[in-house]
């Protein structure tokens, strides 16, 4: 076992509470592509345009025209093995909740049980006119054949419920996740590049609180200084292994890892 992923299954172990923030490169092994890395989406599609929230109360057309593309994308993709892990971590007692900036419900679907979404899901969306509540499939139906869906109530403009640049978080899911990273003693940051503001200075909070940090990225983060272990490896690589080093360091048990192989996890 290597000294970085011993040292991270030192910390869990002292840890009372773990967080994980997660952004989108936890789901680029899904098939999603992230934002900012080469051949990411904002390499493709200029944010200014595409996604604030501005541009979208302006005219939907070029947001609904990126997301027809991302769609295919977020509806094919499965939690890949550092969803799992997370959700492994959970089973033995060392994450307590999952902050993630992804819209792309692969948390819930591998078993996370306590997901703060900061930014939303692409799952609903919500009349902009009459505050109309749609699923994903009424969201399909109402653009039937059009780029932009409608309101069949009003004939108002839909937005999905994610936040868009621009646009304000739902203050209690920011508040809630100032307090779990004010208050945790480890917060493992993966596949975020930590340029998204507020969720970008929530291992700050942490930090001020005296949590440990461990970061998990194929790349060099802006926050890099403040980390306390950095493992610059896929998430779909480290987090197994991280719990593989938890558990060889805990003793938690064949029950646990007859568990993991049946989830896919690397023993
Ligand atoms: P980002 O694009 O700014 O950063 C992604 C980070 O992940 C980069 O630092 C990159 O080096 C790293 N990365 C890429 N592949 C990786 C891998 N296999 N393992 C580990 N790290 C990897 O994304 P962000 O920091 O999450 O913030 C940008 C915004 O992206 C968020 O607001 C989020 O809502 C949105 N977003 C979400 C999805 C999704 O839901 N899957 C996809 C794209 C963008």
């Amino acid at each position: 076992m290597s000294d970085e992923f011993e040292h991270v299954a030192r910390l869990i172990e002292s840890a009372g509470s773990v967080v994980a923030l997660a952004g989108a490169g936890i789901s680029v092994e899904s098939g999603i592509p992230d934002f900012r890395s080469p051949g990411g989406l904002w390499t493709r599609f200029d944010p200014s345009i595409y996604a604030t929230f501005e541009s979208f109360m302006n005219n939907p057309t070029k947001f609904w025209e990126m997301a027809e593309e991302l769609n295919p994308l977020l509806e094919g993709a499965e939690p890949n093995p550092a969803h799992m892990a997370l959700v492994e971590l959970e089973r033995l007692g060392k994450c307590d909740v999952v902050i993630t900036q992804n819209i792309d419900n692969l948390h819930q679907r591998a078993g996370s049980s306590d997901v703060l979404e900061l930014h939303g899901t692409f799952h609903t969306g919500t009349c902009l006119k009459c505050g109309t509540r749609l699923t994903y499939e009424e969201i399909k139906q109402a653009a039937a054949g059009r780029v932009v869906p409608v309101c069949k109530s009003c004939g108002g403009s839909i937005k999905p419920d994610v936040v868009l640049f621009g646009e304000p978080l739902n203050a209690a899911v920011l508040q809630r996740a100032v307090e779990l990273a004010t208050e945790c003693d480890l917060m493992i940051v993966v596949g975020s590049g930590l340029e998204v503001f507020p969720a970008a200075s929530l291992p700050n909070y942490a930090k001020r609180g005296n949590a440990k940090l461990v970061f998990i990225n194929i790349a060099a983060t802006v926050s890099d200084d403040i980390a306390d272990v950095i493992i610059v490896e896929k998430a779909g690589e480290a987090l197994p292994r991280i719990v593989e080093a938890y558990r060889n360091l805990s003793g938690a048990g064949a029950e646990a890892n007859r568990r993991s192989e049946y989830n896919g996890i690397r023993p």
